[in-house]
């Protein structure tokens, strides 16, 4: 019988069994907990607690307000001792988008392999990247740590990075200063250093119903909804014809959008309310409450001809969500290990929100790299390549070179 193959063997041609791979049974275990974000993750994260803690980890967790979801932090002490300094954050979510409506050829929730590929919700955002890390650590404490070595496993990063943002909170106090972060987001194993900042908001006009035969007594709130949109439009227009550009982004513009709008009951009826949401995903010399302010000031002026009919109409914003941008110098320590463990000089930017900018603004700076593409993320069907996670596997071992003393 042969010897199993090495990760880095298994990276230097192409594998078609999954069974050949170090963290086939962790990815089918992690994708097997149905952990849609409005769902408890706690029967996962309860797992791999017992995972960790059998190979002798600390961990901690930090609970949302019903404690029916949580984020675990775990630490594996370096063989010197050293629990808190210059470790490294392999950091993932928990958390998974619904499947409801989409077409599944199979159940989501049980890995399946075909031609290459492992089909299921999660397998590329993103539990294969958590799934190996936490599969390779048995061979991280066989070679000796010679530095400290967290995972954060958080809840509800699909629905803005909310949960993460407790379990940062807890790291200052508790005195841990790791070196850095590789939070493993699908960027086809690519080492990205920097990524977009986002920010969400939701408008709501309130008009006046009338019968359709006389709409000048009323106030149309679906007409006044869309004059708003077309200005985000144009403005989205502007962004990608005159505004700054950087061209290490796959979209090298801030981009802005409506998606989602709602308004009206009947065509014979003057609309009396609409609400749509639009976000703007900008790059960091861009200025998101500056974009939001314009589009605030245009909404005023449909006020004046709305309070002549009546003074009870409105124009209203909610802000949904802020998500930072970050942008990790080549030079730091952090992206020279990630070029590392990539056994690459590449560094590239993306257009996605993630949680590296959290850990970027606490002083945990951060890089991204993962197995699969966003592409294939929240997509019915979703799917990874088995050669996406034999480079993960290599990752992790170039990274065991790096973080051990054997
Ligand atoms: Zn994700």
């Amino acid at each position: 019988m042969n010897a199993p193959a090495t990760p880095r063997e298994l990276a230097s041609r192409a594998i078609t069994r999954p069974e050949d791979l170090v963290g086939y049974e962790l990815i089918r275990t992690l994708v097997g907990f149905p952990t849609v974000s409005r769902d408890s993750n706690l029967e996962l994260i309860h797992w791999v607690r017992d995972y960790v803690e059998r190979h002798g980890a600390t961990t901690s967790l930090t609970f949302d307000d019903d404690r029916r979801k949580a984020n675990l932090f775990v630490t594996f002490a370096a063989q010197d001792g050293n629990a808190t300094t210059g470790g490294i954050v392999l950091s993932g979510h928990t958390d998974v988008v619904p499947v409801d409506g989409q077409p599944w050829n199979t159940d989501p929730f049980t890995v399946v392999h075909k031609d290459g590929r492992l089909y299921g919700r999660g397998v590329t955002d993103m539990k294969s990247f958590s799934a190996i890390g936490l599969a390779f650590v048995p061979r991280f404490l066989a070679r000796g740590l010679a530095r400290p070595l967290h995972f954060a496993l958080s809840y509800d990063e699909e629905i803005g990075c909310i949960g993460v943002r407790r379990l940062i909170a807890e790291l200052a106090p508790r005195g841990v200063q790791p070196l850095g972060c590789i939070v493993g987001e699908p960027t086809g194993m690519e080492l990205v250093v920097a990524h977009k900042g986002k920010m969400s908001w939701r408008c709501r006009v309130r008009g006046h119903e009338a019968h359709s035969s006389l709409t000048p007594h009323g106030v149309n709130a679906v007409q006044v909804a869309c004059e708003i949109v077309a200005y985000i439009a144009r403005r989205a227009r502007e962004f990608r014809d005159a505004g700054a550009h950087d061209g290490a982004y796959d979209v090298p513009f801030t981009t802005a959008h409506v998606g989602v709008i709602r308004g009206g009951t009947a065509l014979n009826i003057v609309p009396r309310d609409c609400t749509f949401e639009f976000e703007v995903r900008h790059l960091p010399m861009d200025d998101p409450a500056a974009f939001f302010r314009d589009v605030e000031a245009y909404a005023q002026r449909f006020l004046p001809e709305m309070h002549a009919v009546d003074p009870a109409t409105f124009i209203e914003f909610d802000h949904l969500s802020t998500l930072p941008g970050f942008d990790t110098p080549d030079e730091s320590a952090i992206a020279s290990l990630g070029r590392d463990c990539n056994a690459t000089h590449a560094c590239g930017k993306v257009s996605f929100g993630t949680e590296a900018a959290l850990f970027h603004n606490a002083a945990v700076p951060a890089v991204i790299c993962g197995p699969g593409h966003i592409a294939q993320a929240h997509q019915p069907n979703e799917w990874v390549a088995l050669d996406q996670l034999a480079r993960c596997e290599a990752f992790m071992e170039r990274l065991a070179d790096r973080l051990c003393t054997a």
